[in-house]
């Protein structure tokens, strides 16, 4: 495993910026006040807080609009899209015509047709949710949108997808908004778009715009939604009258503060990696993929992405096995959205693109950010070419597992007896202790060849063989010949090695262990 992981996941989310950590220190330690108090704790503490939707409006370039700080984007999203179906109800009692769809992007995130849903049913409107479709470049049909319209009572469109990084069309949205129904409301998911594209909210029409401080070098739990002066707005968290009354509740200062410090080092343009430089990061990982993988292909065009996210499918390869391979290699990446990680489901943002079936099942999101260093970039790109060399080594050695997920080649023969045995979970320090007083223990990694050979723990390489979960059987006889010898399985999460322990246990072997988490505590 290589020392320190190379991170390429940060569409899920980032770690926080020096910056942000001091000034969340700060906020806890120094000026703790609570920016309701009128005495001077509290009147710093306040400070601090303007000064944070300060620097926002200036990035965002906000004019006249509320700046209102939430607990991130899904509640920002909530609350527009709670604000504006009371909009349209109020408008609908007082007979005034309003359109019947709430319409939304096919690849928005999920908290977006689910907050239309949502708050549709609660508030009893009967409104139809309706998913407006993208080309196969990920982009919305104006088209579409241009014969929808004039019945829309919101839409809902992102300003850059959180799989491809495909920008939206706002200037074209805007168009057909404004032509065929200027009186419709308009909320843009503007996450995956701060610090990557410029947003001069002022000269747009949008009502509202929601952001995430953990997508861009903040800590989670923090968030903004932008409102435009005069577009409904309607509280959903009533109590002590926080942020003028709009959204109540202590404020969370730690995150506003490092928010704050976020929005101050895009004001000053020195902390992050210049454009050029972040298509430079991008076409040398494109270049890797390329060398690393035979017919790889990108999933949505270069010319309407943000630089900094690369979708991509290798043909024979599914997103399982390669973020498998990845993790064994130190290299994060992600398979769709982070929501949806733990499913082996096809990409719902490429399925909605009208990509083939092979591409939206394997399809891997690598995502940097533009903190990271051109040494990164290069670490990253050395790593995914031995990923591509394992992958053929793997391949024509062992050709059976490379083109199966772990998931679908690791359950375990079918026992008559599916009880759970109680197996030993040993922690790190535990097997170190166990491997001492019994240097004889055989490790085995239950995981796939291909992740073997991309990474196996220096601290026990020696002792360690490669039996993946379906090839237990082989091994079985041999381990149960040697009953005093201990026998301890691990792999990536804890969960095939706990598998590999049952087997054997249920054959009597009396000294087995798994290591618990697997190599991810390691
Ligand atoms: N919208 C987009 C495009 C996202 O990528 C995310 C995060 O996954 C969200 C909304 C939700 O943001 P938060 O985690 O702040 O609720």
């Amino acid at each position: 495993m290589s020392a320190s992981p190379i991170y390429l996941d940060n569409n899920a989310t980032t770690r926080a910026m020096p910056a942000a950590l001091a000034a969340a220190q700060t906020a806890m330690a120094e000026v703790f006040g609570n920016p309701s108090s009128g005495h001077c704790t509290g009147l710093v503490a306040r400070q601090m807080l303007m000064k944070a939707r300060e620097y926002t409006a200036q990035v965002l370039d906000s004019g006249e609009g509320q700046l209102i700080f939430m607990s991130g984007a899904t509640e920002g999203i909530q609350s527009a899209v709670f604000s504006a179906l009371m909009n349209i109800r109020q408008r609908r009692e007082r007979g005034e015509p309003v359109g019947r769809l709430l319409v939304y992007g096919a690849t928005e995130h999920k908290a977006v047709p689910e907050a239309l849903r949502h708050w549709n049913a609660v508030l009893g409107l009967d409104l139809e949710v309706r998913a407006l479709p993208v080309c196969g470049h990920g982009q919305h049909q104006l088209e579409v949108l241009a014969q929808w319209m004039a019945d829309t009572a919101l839409l809902c469109t992102m300003a850059a997808n959180n799989e491809t990084g495909v920008v939206s069309d706002l200037v074209g949205i805007e168009r057909v908004l404004t032509a065929h129904n200027p009186a419709a409301l308009w909320l843009v998911d503007c996450v995956q778009a701060l610090g990557k594209l410029p947003l001069k909210l002022r000269q747009t029409r949008m009502d509202y715009a929601t952001f995430s401080g953990h997508k861009l070098y903040g800590p989670k739990g923090i968030g903004l939604l932008y409102v435009r002066a005069g577009s409904p707005y309607t509280a959903m968290m009533a109590g002590g009258g926080q942020e003028g009354g709009l959204r109540a509740g202590t404020e969370n200062m730690p995150g506003i503060a490092a928010w704050g410090a976020v929005m101050q080092a895009l004001l000053e343009g020195r902390t992050f990696q210049p454009g050029s430089r972040l298509l430079a990061h991008r076409e040398q990982l494109a270049r890797a993929l390329s060398t690393a993988f035979s017919g790889v292909v990108f999933n949505a065009p270069f010319s309407l992405a943000v630089p900094t996210t690369l979708n991509f499918s290798v043909p024979g390869v599914s997103s399982n096995t390669l973020l498998a391979l990845f993790d064994a290699a130190g290299v994060r990446v992600s398979a769709g959205s982070a929501c949806s990680a733990a499913k082996a489901e096809p990409s719902y943002v490429l399925v909605a693109m009208g990509l083939p079936e092979w591409q939206t099942t394997s399809a891997v999101r690598l995502s940097f950010g533009p903190l990271d260093e051109p040494a990164l970039i290069e670490r990253a790109c050395a790593a995914i070419v031995r990923c591509g060399e394992v992958l053929v080594h793997a391949r024509d050695h062992d050709a059976p597992t490379v083109s199966l997920p772990p998931a679908s080649i690791s359950r375990p023969k079918a026992d008559a007896d599916q009880t759970l045995l109680p197996v030993a979970a040993l922690t790190w320090g535990e097997l170190a202790a166990l491997l001492n007083q019994h240097p004889d223990t055989r490790v085995v990694d239950v995981r796939e060849n291909y992740e073997h050979l991309a990474g196996t723990p220096q601290a026990f390489a020696s002792q360690v063989v490669n039996v993946p979960l379906d090839r237990l059987d082989q091994h079985l006889l041999d381990w149960l010949a040697e009953p005093a010898r201990p026998v301890v399985f691990f792999c990536r999460t804890g969960n095939r090695s706990h598998q590999a322990a049952q087997q054997l246990l249920r054959k009597g072997h009396p000294h087995i262990r798994h290591l618990a988490g697997g190599l991810a505590l390691s």
